[in-house]
């Protein structure tokens, strides 16, 4: 049984959706103290929060078992990301719920806005009945620049066209078919802001967007346009907005969303013209409530229940179709990370994964998982596909990653290089007709082993004997020897044992092997059953330390 801690308020659906499984048992601490949410999260598994609750490195140092965040929402101001994905904490969130209430909302604020709603309505309460002075616009055939057209973006598209009003949009990731086939045409930002009778926003804030539509921008808008923002405060520069519309230089202008919640007291905002303001309530609906708490409880309960990871922020999604195919080839680079750390015993500048065989995007988890096998002996932090990445940039590993252009006789191989300036060492692993994974190779030496269990690596010089005495000491050791290769580059020359042994030798037995006459190196490295279950076996980091050289030739 897992348990999940709701920090902030959710709706019972949301609660029972979680528990609808079992295998999971939700603790509401939505109306106890700090303190007590801190004491229920040392046994917790997963945390779903709202936006009221701050989710940084203090409280995580509480949540020693954490491996899922929900934020019940979009928007990740509330969470530190960053800290999360060090410690292997996914996030997710749920986007989708509030999509058709923030649609709705922009309309509803584009229309108060265009047809001064707010303001009629206090002049009637006022006593008044201003017919003329109150004189709006009509949005039929007027143009309306969309700015971000991702999912609430091309919902106000598609509800646009059927107002019958001309759409552009201004989005960088946006193709022109895309804006074609949703009714609209792509524009630069400055031709929308030039042409656009209503200009609204559906960005995202991030580093790229704050700002966004300042003096300069405002400038470049048609004279008496309107500009809406039900996206996020910070996107639009509030005191440039005050002065455009105290200068009629704006018609009017809708706000949902402002760079401080709540709105200061002091805001310009409160006193300009023809500005109608909404207190955050994009998602303010009985549905929308809903909707979010169904999202995140399944987004919660599919990534502890079923490591299912396709609503996190922090773990791109592995298509399910893929995953069959993915998992033994991320198990294979995993190992054969293991098996470099402990044959290069110290740690490299740059660590290379290679892959040649029939899966698409396999490079990016592939790497991750390589870097999770390297480093999980030497790193404190439990470590995963999350943060495998991050950890390695923290300890100045460059991770590359290269898609080999021919293809070796296996059906997926898979190699692994530890680099410093003046050596690489490789090892390769492959998947054989039978799915199972094998390592074909180790430093310079061909191998066939199974990398289960426990592995014994012997490098000695190529002379007789040394099996017959290996055999010995291991037999006076009481471990049975499951499989022996024995690979060499020459006759009389440098030669590789792997043995694969059905118990670990203890100290006594591995110093005394390497006493043995002619036995230059001995190693003892422990893998996983294979397959090893994963609960986050396809995740993959969002941050990447390094390029993607597709193409670049092997080393051999
Ligand atoms: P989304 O990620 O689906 O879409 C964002 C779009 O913005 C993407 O298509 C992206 O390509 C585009 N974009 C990014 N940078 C851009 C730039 N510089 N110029 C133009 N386009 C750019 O997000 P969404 O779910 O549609 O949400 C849109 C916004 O609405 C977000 O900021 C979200 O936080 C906010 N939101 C507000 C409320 C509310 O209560 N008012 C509710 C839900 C969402």
């Amino acid at each position: 049984m897992k348990k999940v801690v709701i920090a902030d308020p959710l709706s019972a659906e949301g609660t029972e959706r979680l528990q609808s499984e079992g295998m999971i048992e939700v603790d509401d601490c939505s109306s106890l103290s700090r303190e007590q949410l801190e004491q229920a999260l040392t046994e917790a598994a997963g945390l779903v929060v709202r936006s009221g609750t701050t989710v940084g490195g203090e409280l995580l140092d509480h949540a020693p078992h954490l491996e899922v965040i929900g934020r019940a929402g979009v928007g990740l101001d509330n969470i530190d990301l960053d800290e999360a994905t060090r410690r292997g904490i996914a996030v997710v969130n749920a986007p989708g719920g509030n999509i058709r209430s923030t649609t709705e909302l922009t309309f509803g604020l584009m229309l108060a806005a265009a047809r001064r709603i707010a303001e009629a309505d206090r002049s009637l309460r006022e006593g008044n009945w201003d017919r003329k002075g109150l004189r709006g616009t009509q949005l039929h055939g007027k143009t309306l620049g969309v700015i971000g057209a991702g999912r609430i973006g091309s919902e106000v598209v598609r509800r646009a066209r059927v107002f019958g009003m001309n759409v552009l949009i201004s989005d960088p990731y946006i193709t022109t078919q895309r804006a074609r086939d949703l009714g609209a045409e792509a524009v630069e930002l400055e031709d929308l802001l030039r042409q656009s009778d209503f200009v609204s926003l559906h960005v995202p804030l991030n580093d790229t967007t704050r700002d966004l539509i300042g003096a300069a921008e405002m400038e470049h808008m048609k004279p008496g346009a309107f500009l809406i923002n039900a996206s996020r405060g910070g996107v639009v520069v509030e005191s440039a907005l005050a002065d455009a519309l105290g200068d009629g230089k704006l018609a009017g202008a809708a706000l949902d969303v402002y760079a401080d919640e709540p709105l200061p007291a002091d805001s310009p905002l409160r006193s300009a013209p023809g500005l109608v303001m909404t207190p955050h309530l994009g998602a303010s609906t009985n549905e929308a409530q809903r909707e979010v708490a169904l999202e995140i409880a399944d987004a919660v309960r599919n990534a502890l229940v079923h490591g299912d990871l396709r609503a996190a922020v922090n773990a791109p999604h592995v298509a399910p179709a893929d995953r069959p195919r993915l998992t033994p080839v991320l198990g294979l680079a995993e190992s054969l990370g293991r098996l470099l750390a402990e044959i290069t015993g110290s740690r490299c500048d740059r660590l290379e994964v290679r892959y040649a065989g029939p899966l698409g995007d396999v490079l990016r988890p592939l790497a991750a998982s390589a870097v999770e096998g390297y480093l999980t002996s030497t790193v404190g932090l439990s470590i995963n596909l999350v943060n495998a990445l991050v950890l390695a940039t923290s300890r100045g590993i460059q991770v590359a990653r290269v898609r080999l252009g021919k293809l070796p006789p296996y059906s997926n191989h898979v190699e692994l290089a530890a680099m410093t300036d003046d050596k690489e060492v490789v090892v390769a692993g492959a998947l054989l007709g039978d799915g199972r994974p094998r390592i074909v190779r180790i430093g310079k030496f061909h191998v066939d082993t199974i990398p289960s269990g426990t592995l014994l690596l012997i490098r000695n010089q190529d002379v007789p004997g040394v099996i017959g005495e290996v055999g010995t000491i291991l037999g006076d050791a009481g471990v049975n020897i499951a499989g022996y290769h024995q690979s060499r580059l020459e006759a009389g020359g440098e030669a590789l044992a792997v043995l694969s042994l059905d118990d670990a030798l203890d100290r006594e037995a591995l110093e005394e092997l390497s006493r043995l006459p002619g036995v230059h190196e001995v190693r003892q490295i422990h893998f996983e059953p294979q397959p090893r279950p994963r609960p986050l076996h396809e995740l993959e980091p969002v941050e990447e330390p390094s390029p993607d050289p597709v193409g670049a030739p092997s080393s051999g």
